[in-house]
């Protein structure tokens, strides 16, 4: 498969859309920091900056959520495997996972926020509002676990 900076990505079980199967992994060059170089670069080629403001991207990444739940809107149990098992619904899934997560990346940077740090820090948090030993294999909230 070609990214779109024309780099050739390793991708093993590729299936002919360049998704690797569920359960095997991409090989791929990018770091967080690459990935967000990379779409500050694209947006920067194209003047954007300018609506680049945190109400837009919030309401941009919002919206490609959205997007991201019409792909399961109104479908039953197997369509919703289609979208996760099939070619095509698997390219749909991934385009919107990338729209959602470019969306992320923009708002972090113009937010001055470190992602890894915060996913570290919000993984502490979670842990001990999820305990292992109350939360396992539970799916209650935080504030009704025993
Ligand atoms: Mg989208």
């Amino acid at each position: 498969m070609i990214s779109a900076d024309n780099r050739v990505l390793v991708v093993n079980g590729y299936e002919g859309i360049g998704i690797p199967l569920k359960g095997q992994h991409m090989e791929s060059p990018s770091t967080l920091r690459a990935l967000t170089e990379e779409v500050v670069k694209f947006r920067d080629a194209r003047d954007w900056k300018q609506f680049h403001n945190a109400k837009d991207l919030a309401i941009a990444l919002s919206i490609e959520s959205a997007e991201l739940l019409e792909l399961f809107l109104w479908q039953d149990a197997d369509a919703v495997d289609h979208v996760t098992k099939s070619n095509t619904g698997r390219q749909r899934l991934s385009e919107e996972l990338a729209d959602i997560l470019i969306f992320v990346l923009y708002l972090s940077h113009e937010s001055g926020i470190d992602l890894v740090q915060a996913v570290e820090q919000k993984l502490k948090i979670n842990d001990a509002k999820y305990p292992v030993a109350k939360s396992y294999g539970v799916s209650k909230k935080y504030t009704e676990l025993e």
